[in-house]
Formats: C-alpha cells, sequence, structure tokens
C-alpha cells in the first residue's frame, strides 16, 4: 500500500518536473540552466510553507480554547487524576514549583487532576499508551524554553512531558507561574488573550493564578459526567 503510493508520488513529481521547467523555458523564456531551476523549485516550497503555516495554525488553536491534534480532537486525557513526575535533574526550587502548581489546580478546580509529586528516574519511558502521567524534565541548551508534549500524538492524552528552562534567572514566583501555564496546556488548553487567563502567551503581567473562564473550562472538560439516561 504504502510502496504503490510511493510510486505515484514519485510519477507525479518527476512529470511536475518535466512541465514545470517547460514552463520556465518556454513560457517565463527564462535562460540561465540555474533561473529555470529556482523556477521549478519555487512554487512547490510557497505551496509547502503555505500549507504547513495553516496546518500548524488549526492544529494549535480552537474556539472553544483548547489545543486541537491534527484531526481536530481536542487534546484532553481520557481520565484523571494524572500522576506528576519530576526528573532528579530539577533544582529543588523548580520541584517546590510543580508541587505547589499541582495543589493549586487541584484546590482551584475544586477535582483531584493531579496526584501527589512523585520523583522518577531520568530514563522513565513515558510514550506508552495508558499510564496516565506527566514528567517534568530540565532543559538541555540555554535557548530551550517552556514547553509540553503530548502522548500518543492523538487524544485522548494517556503521558506528557513539561520541559523547564532552567537556565533562566527565574524568581520563585516566576517559576510557579511558569509550571502553571504548562499544566494548562498538559490539561489541554490553548493559549487565551485574557490578561487574567494563566494562558496568556506573555510572560509579563501573567497571573499565577487561574481566571474563572480557566476554571469552568476545566472543569467541564474533567469532571465526572452523571450517566445518560
Ligand atoms: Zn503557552
Amino acid at each position: 500500500m504504502r510502496s504503490t503510493l510511493g510510486f505515484v508520488v514519485l510519477g507525479i513529481s518527476l512529470l511536475y518536473f518535466a512541465a514545470m521547467t517547460l514552463f520556465a523555458q518556454r513560457v517565463l523564456q527564462l535562460e540561465p540552466q540555474a533561473l529555470r531551476f529556482v523556477a521549478v523549485l519555487a512554487w512547490p516550497a510557497l505551496v509547502g510553507a503555505g500549507v504547513l503555516l495553516l496546518r500548524t495554525r488549526t492544529a494549535q488553536l480552537s474556539d472553544s480554547g483548547f489545543l486541537m491534534s491534527e484531526e481536530g480532537q481536542p487534546r484532553l486525557w481520557a481520565a484523571v487524576p494524572i500522576t506528576p513526575m519530576v526528573s532528579p535533574l530539577l533544582t529543588r526550587e523548580w520541584v517546590e514549583a510543580v508541587v505547589i502548581a499541582c495543589q493549586t489546580y487541584n484546590r482551584l478546580v475544586g477535582l483531584k487532576l493531579f496526584e501527589p509529586v512523585q520523583r522518577t528516574l531520568a530514563g522513565i519511558a513515558i510514550d506508552k499508551p495508558g499510564f496516565g502521567l506527566v514528567k517534568f524534565r530540565p532543559s538541555v541548551g540555554t535557548e530551550e524554553g517552556a514547553s509540553a508534549q503530548f502522548f500518543p500524538e492523538e487524544p485522548p492524552t494517556s503521558s506528557a512531558l513539561v520541559t523547564l528552562p532552567v537556565f533562566g534567572d527565574h524568581t520563585r514566583d516566576l517559576k510557579i507561574m511558569i509550571v502553571m501555564h504548562e499544566l494548562g496546556h498538559v490539561l489541554g488548553l490553548a493559549h487565551d488573550s485574557d490578561v487574567a487567563s494563566v494562558m496568556h502567551p506573555t510572560l509579563d503581567g501573567r497571573p499565577v493564578a487561574l481566571s474563572l473562564r480557566d476554571m469552568h473550562r476545566i472543569a467541564e472538560a474533567y469532571a465526572p459526567k452523571p450517566f445518560a439516561a
């Protein structure tokens, strides 16, 4: 199946290149060989970049306030609570920030979203489905910022990996705020233009607490549902 598709793509690509070379030669009347080559390559590069940009945009944002997968599903977990695990490479202050952020979510939303924080070994496999855990690891380079990754690719999420920017000079409050924001992503929240939201995209002036809308969104997504009649 895959190899047939490969041959079809290869065939179309060859036809395309032949057609575009002729087009550059006859219609655009480009003389030097190099110019023709650029004309042939420029089109797919432009179209490809456009498609990629559109895909990342639709994959990241949605009106519902949740991160959406490639297939248009909100990035929610199958079940809570989620077990947070901290790498032994994280400093005590970052671990404390993770503990506080997890407790804050549980308290403010009024649900047991996160279990107590556990220490783990650095190399634990987290991409196996069905674990229900989020691992926190330090950034490896000075340029690496905070981020959250989800496993598997398509929801429901069963594990996540959060990277924390340990090389920066962050105060205790800033550390907590960064973890709060990444935990929002972990639970599936997208960025929010509301300055009261912990999901506001810029660090400047972003609050440590959750906005009412943040809390509602999470509660609606993770509160136990009564059995349908
Ligand atoms: Zn973010």
